[in-house]
């Protein structure tokens, strides 16, 4: 590359640059070099900031695939969330949700008290069911049964804020739930 800009930087002289001063500077040798020098140095720079901006135009391409150690990890975030977030009674099977595989997530949590969402297989919430209750005894099944009534094909869900019984496959849509996929 480095003979590259010689050659190139000589024709630019040789066309651009009075005749006069060319003709003065073959006389001598020391100006000619330290005047060359440095205007390599500047068309040098010049050519490595014009790389740079290439380099950077490449990047910022849409179609040009993320680095790879970030979009990898980013994928395997995604991958491993449900989606959607299927609740369901106890015969439903746990595990993670897509809309090709119809799990119930058993790895729920809730952004709105910041704790884990427990199920609870075959069990319904007692009507006097309410915040408090949950919020001094959740996660605990032995303090919590005292409110969980037996019943066949339900499930009991609730974190330390909220509770659900169901007993159908559904996809979580309550706007009052803030239970989140917690990942698998
Ligand atoms: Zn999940
Ligand atoms: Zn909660």
């Amino acid at each position: 590359m480095a003979d590259d800009i010689d050659d190139l930087l000589d024709e630019v002289e040789t066309k651009y640059c009075p005749k006069d001063r060319r003709k003065g500077k073959e006389t001598s040798s020391s100006i000619k070099s330290s005047h060359n020098a440095s205007f390599k140095r500047k068309y040098y720079h010049e050519l490595i900031n014009l790389e740079d901006a290439i380099i950077t135009s490449f990047i910022l391409q849409p179609d040009v695939k993320p680095i790879k150690s970030n979009g990898y990890d980013a994928r395997t975030e995604t991958a491993r969330k449900c989606y959607p977030i299927y609740v369901g009674g106890a015969n439903c099977s746990c595990g993670m949700g897509t809309s090709m595989s119809q799990k119930t997530c058993d790895k729920m949590r809730c952004t709105s008290c910041d704790f884990k969402v427990v199920s609870f297989d075959n069990f319904e919430w007692t009507t006097d069911t309410d915040y408090l209750f949950l919020r001094n005894h959740a996660p605990d099944f032995q303090k919590l049964k005292s409110n969980l009534n037996s019943r066949k094909g339900y499930r009991a869900y609730c974190c330390q804020c909220s509770f659900r019984s169901i007993k159908e496959l559904t996809q979580l849509k309550d706007p009052q739930l803030k239970w989140v996929c917690g990942k698998h």
